[in-house]
């Protein structure tokens, strides 16, 4: 079958994540009782709607997932081509570490450089669809260059809240996009009240993670293609930093209805591992104490910002899904986040941001324990490059005099340094 405009969309209904209340779809929703709700599916329609081979013909961008999607007709989707991130095989990387099939999937090439993009691209979507003209955010820095594109692509006007230490380029992405943006002394979840505060007077539409339905089914594409990609089969573990947790979520949530759909021809489900730093740890502590909810960490404080998330309002969903996979939630050490970025680029030619670098880290902690074995099939996400944070990266280069032969010796020496 292919798909057209008019087509309709296979949301049976909305249901809430915490008590399981049945929601009517196509009404606009944020949270219920404080916390986020899930978007479900027809399965049976789809699986008669939607088939390998149709999916194979479809342009690659997350929209060939359409049918597993909530967008109610072709023609109001807000897309800037994201999706189909290349699932790229690191030999030596993995070689340095010890797993002999370990492959990164790299969001960093997603349109604004983060995975973000998968959630907005739905997120924008709907709100365009449901006729929201006003949209605002809270962020640590890619949500809201994010945000802000999708925002200007649909005509929509954008307000960003940022903590005052994000990078330069989150800040100059939203503002060159028509956002408005303002940076907040303090933090992501200081920034977040300011939006929840300013929604009677500013009319405008809440984008926080996960108070919206539909971000977690954007996100829920990675899952999605990693599976398409590695021909319906699953890896055995995937390696994810973790701040709301919406790409963790939601990837649980793309293997549930694969397998619901009869596409995974019993596949084992991979094991869910969410990484974080030991500078914030709230989901790793949650789940070393058994905990259905993560209590807020205090003095929150990591380089890997995206990973600075001290409450998450989808805890328990992150946690269920961990404990269900078999999975674990593992803290690695802040101090080492930048020679895992470097460790990384240097072996693979990624681009690996600070968040990521946490995952190789947490690889590392793995295998010496003995819960990772050398040739389980890994999978690491890199959710946006080191390209975001030219502070962590920046180096100083030698220079040379344009009138003199350079020193050919110096060049040699070069070579021979660590
Ligand atoms: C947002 C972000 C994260 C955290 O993602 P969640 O799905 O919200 O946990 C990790 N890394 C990067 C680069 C991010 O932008």
């Amino acid at each position: 079958m292919r798909y057209s405009a008019g087509m309709p969309s296979y949301v049976s209904h909305l249901e809430a994540a915490i008590d399981g209340t049945r929601l009517p779809a196509r009404e606009q929703h944020t949270l219920h009782e404080g916390r986020p709700i899930w978007v479900r599916y027809d399965l049976g329609a789809v699986s008669r709607a939607m088939d390998k081979e149709v999916l194979q013909k479809r342009p690659p961008t997350i929209w060939r997932y359409r049918e597993l999607l909530p967008a109610e007709d072709e023609s109001v989707i807000v897309s800037l081509g994201e999706g189909m991130s290349p699932l790229l095989r690191c030999d030596r990387l993995g070689g340095s570490l010890g797993l002999s099939n370990l492959f990164i999937k790299d969001e960093s090439q997603m349109p604004t450089g983060s995975f973000k993009d998968r959630g907005q691209t739905v997120a924008i979507t709907m709100a365009k669809w449901f006729g929201v003209k006003r949209v605002a955010i809270p962020t640590a820095g890619n949500a809201g260059g994010s945000m802000a594109a999708y925002a200007a692509r649909a005509g929509m006007e954008a307000f960003v809240f940022m903590p005052e230490d994000t990078p330069e380029i989150n800040q100059y992405e939203a503002v060159q996009a028509g956002a408005h943006a303002y940076l907040v002394n303090g933090l992501i979840n200081d920034c977040a009240k300011i939006v929840l505060d300013g929604r009677e007077t500013m009319g405008w539409f809440d984008f926080s993670t996960l108070k919206e339905p539909y971000r977690i089914e954007g996100k829920k594409t990675m899952g999605l293609e990693l599976a398409e990609q590695l021909d319906w089969s699953l890896p055995d573990v995937i390696l994810y930093p973790t701040g709301g947790g919406t790409g963790l979520i939601g990837m649980w949530k793309a293997f549930q209805e694969l397998d619901e759909l009869g596409w995974l021809d019993g596949e084992r489900m991979p094991r869910m591992v969410a990484v974080q730093s030991d500078g914030c740890c709230p989901i790793v502590r949650a789940f070393d104490r058994g905990e259905k909810f993560a209590e807020p960490f205090e003095n929150a404080t990591t380089i890997a910002l995206g990973l600075r998330v001290p409450a998450a309002v989808g805890d328990f969903m992150i946690l269920d899904a961990i404990r269900a996979s078999d999975g674990c939630a593992v803290a690695v050490s802040e101090q080492r986040i930048t020679e895992w970025m470097r460790l990384g680029t240097e072996a693979e030619g990624i681009s690996i941001g600070p968040e990521s670098a946490a995952c190789i880290g947490a690889a590392e902690s793995l295998l010496s324990s003995g819960w990772l074995t050398p040739d389980e099939r890994v999978v690491l996400f890199n959710c946006g490059g080191a390209r975001k944070y030219p502070k962590l990266i920046q180096a100083e280069l030698p220079r040379l005099d344009k009138d003199h032969v350079p020193d050919w010796a110096l060049f040699e020496a070069d070579l021979t340094r660590e």
